[in-house]
């Protein structure tokens, strides 16, 4: 199995538009981060979760072939706008609709959002989607499996996803955008070889899990190695993965165009 962090930024992006960005080096490309999405390679299957709004720029920087299957975590505008972009992957696979998995919110603001996209059976050129809800345990071509949890985000529900690898039975645990971890999250993710988990600044948020909430997360989940994503510009990546070092040192931090392979 191979993750590609396609983006690790919070909703806004980082750096932030109009703003001084105190305490950030923006001469060390770590910390420019677009929106937070990843792709997953998996029994040869190509699976990418959510379309940030730089997802054409994604692809193109992080030269993602093919896209066999989407699933959307939830509906907000960071992880669902970047989905037109989805088209040329359409086209390349004889217009076939790409295979959608949300949550009912999401498939809902895929319907208000792109219904020029829906029921439609071959499209060249422009975007096809087939949505459906996101199964307890979804089987991929190539044998590959995602389990899911639904986690704590505000007004939302978030998919938390495991990808369990079909050969080696490696597991990744996805948890992006989320209050905190369910004890169904945990037990799902449990001694993960990677978990990705949201973490979005130092100080506590609503609808978001703080970094250090993150980092004591991934101790209870015991994962052999976890990185953190859907940061602000508040996380500065060297000085953070100074303090990780002496503090969590199986925690990371994530940055845009990260490759892991896992056995
Ligand atoms: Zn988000
Ligand atoms: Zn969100």
């Amino acid at each position: 199995m191979e993750i590609i962090v396609m983006g690790c930024g919070t909703s806004q992006g980082v750096p932030l538009v109009a703003h001084d960005n105190a305490g950030l080096d923006l001469k060390n490309p770590r910390n420019w981060r677009t929106r937070t999405s990843v792709h997953v390679i998996i029994g040869g299957h190509h699976v990418q979760v959510d379309a940030a709004p730089e997802f054409r720029l994604q692809c193109i920087h992080n030269q993602i072939p093919r896209v066999d299957s989407f699933i959307l975590t939830h509906g907000h505008a960071d992880h669902i706008l970047g989905m037109d972009d989805l088209r040329q992957f359409c086209t390349n696979q004889d217009g076939d609709p790409i295979p959608v998995y949300t949550t009912t919110r999401g498939t809902e603001r895929i319907q208000a959002i792109f219904p020029y996209a829906l029921q439609v059976k071959r499209s060249f050129g422009y975007v096809a989607l087939d949505v459906s809800l996101m199964p307890k345990k979804l089987t991929l071509p190539g044998g590959g499996t995602v389990e899911h949890v639904l986690l704590p985000h505000g007004t939302e529900d978030t998919l938390g996803l495991v990808f369990t690898d079909p050969h080696s039975g490696s597991k990744f645990a996805y948890y992006t955008d989320c209050r905190e971890l369910t004890p169904e999250a945990y037990a799902l993710g449990h001694r993960a070889d990677l978990a990705i988990l949201d973490g979005l600044r130092p100080a506590p948020h609503p609808t978001h899990m703080s970094f250090d909430e993150a980092c004591q997360a991934s101790l209870k989940l015991d994962a052999k190695q976890t990185l953190i994503t859907h940061m602000t510009y508040q996380i500065d990546y060297d000085v953070y993965t100074k303090k990780l070092a002496e503090t969590y040192p199986k925690v990371g931090l994530c940055y845009d165009g990260l490759r892991i392979k896992l056995p």
